[in-house]
Order: C-alpha cells, then sequence, then structure tokens
C-alpha cells in the first residue's frame, strides 16, 4: 500500500513530534508500505523519509523543480519524481497514494491535506484521509470543522470521513494502515 503523508518541512518546537514521525515511519515499514511525500530531506520530512529508510520502507519523493534547491531535495530515495509545480506535485502525491495522512505541519501541509478533503467532496477519489492530531495541534482545525457543520457549511457524510487521531497508536488501532 502507498500511504501519502504530508507534514512540516520546518524542525518542530516539542520531541513529540519527531517521536511521532519517527513511530510512524517504523510502522510503515514494519507493514513492507510505501511511503509517498513532498522529497525533502529538511525538518520532519527529512525525518520521516530517514527513518522510513533505514527501515527498510521504500521512499517515494515528489518534488517541483522550484522548490528542489529551497527545500533541499532527499538524494537516497527509492524512486523521485520532479515535476514542474506544485499543482502537479499535489495531482503525483494524490495519484500514487492508497491513503492520506496529515501529521503535524504548517500552511503548506494544511493546503495538501484539504485539497484531499475537497477533491473527495466532489468525487475525484474515494481515498481515505486523517489527521493525526499530536498534542492537540489540529484541536483548532477540528472544532473549525465541527462549527462549518453546525452551520451546515459541510454535510454530515462528508463531516464523518475526517478522521483525527491522537497518536500513532490510535492510528495503527483504526485499520488505517492495515
Ligand atoms: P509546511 O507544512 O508549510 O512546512 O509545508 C509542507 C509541505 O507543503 C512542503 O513540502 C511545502 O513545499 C508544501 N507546500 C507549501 N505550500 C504549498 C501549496 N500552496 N501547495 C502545496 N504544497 C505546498
Amino acid at each position: 500500500m502507498n500511504i501519502t503523508v504530508f507534514l512540516g518541512s520546518r524542525n518542530a518546537q516539542k520531541e513529540i513530534y519527531e517521536t511521532s514521525v519517527i513511530k510512524l515511519a517504523q510502522e510503515i515499514a514494519k507493514r513492507n508500505h510505501t511511503l509517498v511525500y513532498g522529497g525533502a530531506k529538511v525538518g520532519t520530512m527529512g525525518i520521516l523519509a530517514n527513518t522510513a529508510l533505514e527501515h527498510g520502507a521504500k521512499v517515494i519523493g515528489v518534488m517541483p523543480k522550484i522548490l528542489s534547491e529551497k527545500e533541499i531535495i532527499h538524494e537516497h530515495l527509492t524512486e523521485v519524481y520532479l515535476v514542474s509545480d506544485m499543482h502537479e506535485r499535489k495531482m503525483k502525491l494524490q495519484e500514487l497514494a492508497d491513503v492520506f495522512i496529515a501529521m503535524p505541519g504548517g500552511c503548506g501541509t494544511m493546503e495538501e491535506i484539504f485539497e484531499v478533503i475537497t477533491w473527495n467532496q466532489i468525487g475525484v477519489h474515494q481515498k481515505p484521509y486523517c489527521f493525526v492530531n499530536i498534542d492537540g495541534i489540529y484541536d483548532g482545525i477540528k472544532l473549525y470543522l465541527e462549527h462549518a457543520l453546525s452551520q451546515n457549511f459541510m454535510s454530515k457524510e462528508n463531516f464523518d470521513k475526517i478522521h483525527f487521531f491522537d497518536s500513532i497508536e490510535a492510528l495503527v488501532s483504526s485499520g488505517l494502515l492495515k
């Protein structure tokens, strides 16, 4: 199975973010899944890729040419797609995925997972997705979604498809990683 992970390109403040990324990489490798991600060697993206590789997982990176210097491309991935822009990157990350996971990250991570959610809402794909809400980082997003639901800006059906897990253990227990 290909697991597409969106996550921060910066180093996180608290250690718990790093340890959860390491745990996720180990779980992906243990199950012989392939990690698909943005292809950077920096920040928590780099930690995820390095740990997955160290544990024998295949790792596919998708990096746009305009970012390949800024984000510092990882040179030791199993496979790299160098794409022309951010749109193509997101298309490729979506095309390759069997499941999408948003780990803690910034605006880039949000943009990517929200596109996955909205593309599901309009029927572009039927793949599952989730937020891993480490240390409550996505509590605000959850609150917003509950409010959007209460104000009828989204359907209950679409709301129910957005899963939140408080830990990698909870993600594993859900069966989403198979
Ligand atoms: P961040 O969560 O902001 O650290 O970004 C995580 C990843 O999302 C990085 O690989 C960014 O290059 C990427 N990213 C940033 N902005 C966008 C965007 N507008 N569309 C898609 N990806 C983005």
